[in-house]
């Protein structure tokens, strides 16, 4: 037994040391990123529930490597939220989508934090410089965040949230219903919208308890004056049953997917018009 142990663990060895390996690479390519302009951000906008009338985008981080192409999210975001990269990311992300928007005109502009940001001594700050030197009103930055932010119970979490929330800044619970306990999060610190996760939005139609869900998530938030957003809208099967249910804003495939600022312009003229 002891001998396939040690079969075992020398197997594994050598994967792990290039996992590693390879992380710390991704790691040291992404600052090298950041400073060589290589990250972007792509805009999604978010509808009204008749699916047309724009109410602001989502900003969503890309990475254009020169040998990779595109990487996503999914795969960078992990690597920098390990090393704590991923705050200057999110800074930076959160400046460029003030800037962007200032030059746009009147759009509410959602971006994603990650829990890490909230360990910075003065994220707070940092945002409230941004707003000023973008001069980007504060009633339309919208932030993003997930519940293992509040999963944590870290006090001071809840003191930037509120002091955001205090500036204006409004708060969006990210993948609503994904995590262990959604519901007992809202008693605890107040969102100014929900974002259902898209594994509820993807089940309309095929199981009876994903709409039963929704149904009582939008009933719920409805009853808490909160706003409730449905992401990953990919079908008119989906759109008419969060129309029926009364759900405020939709976002989706359906309706539009993340794209370069370059590829916004009638987006961006009809959110001046309204
Ligand atoms: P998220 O915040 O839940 O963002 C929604 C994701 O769903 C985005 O993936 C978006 O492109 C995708 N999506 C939008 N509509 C649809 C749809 O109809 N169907 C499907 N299947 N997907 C849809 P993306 O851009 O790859 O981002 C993945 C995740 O990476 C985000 O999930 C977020 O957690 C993270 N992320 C992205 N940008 C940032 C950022 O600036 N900062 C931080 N901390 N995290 C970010
Ligand atoms: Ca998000
Ligand atoms: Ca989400
Ligand atoms: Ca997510």
């Amino acid at each position: 037994a002891k001998a396939d142990g040690r079969g075992l663990l020398r197997q594994f060895e050598p994967r792990m040391e290039h996992e590693v390996r390879q992380r710390r690479d991704t790691e040291t390519d992404l600052q090298r990123a950041l400073k060589d302009n290589e990250l972007t951000l792509f805009y999604q906008p978010q509808f009204a529930a008749d699916g047309r009338t724009v109410i602001g985008f989502e900003a969503l981080l890309r990475w254009i490597h020169p040998s990779r192409g595109l990487v996503s999210p999914a795969e960078f975001v992990p690597i920098a939220e390990q090393s704590g990269l991923i705050t200057e990311l999110d800074l930076w992300a959160v400046r460029r989508a003030c800037e962007q928007s200032v030059d746009w005109g009147a759009a509410r502009m959602a971006v994603n934090l990650s829990p890490v940001d909230f360990r910075m001594r003065d994220l707070v700050g940092a945002i409230r410089r941004i707003l000023d030197e973008t001069g980007f009103p504060a009633e339309r930055l919208e932030i993003e965040i997930t519940e293992n932010l509040l999963l944590g119970n870290q006090p001071e979490a809840f003191a930037s949230l509120t002091a955001l929330r205090a500036m204006g800044v409004r708060v969006a619970l990210d993948d609503f219903g994904s995590g262990y306990s959604s519901l007992g999060y809202l008693r605890r610190f107040r969102v100014d919208t929900i974002k259902i996760d898209r594994s509820f939005i993807q089940n309309i139609g095929q199981t009876d308890d994903a709409a039963a869900i929704i149904d009582c998530v939008v009933r719920l938030a409805r009853a808490l004056a909160i706003t409730v957003t449905a992401e990953g809208v990919e079908t008119r099967e989906q759109l008419r049953y969060l129309q029926s249910v009364g759900c405020h804003h939709v976002q989706g495939y359906l309706l539009a997917s993340p794209m370069p600022p370059s590829s916004l312009s009638r987006y961006i003229e009809q959110v001046k018009h309204t």
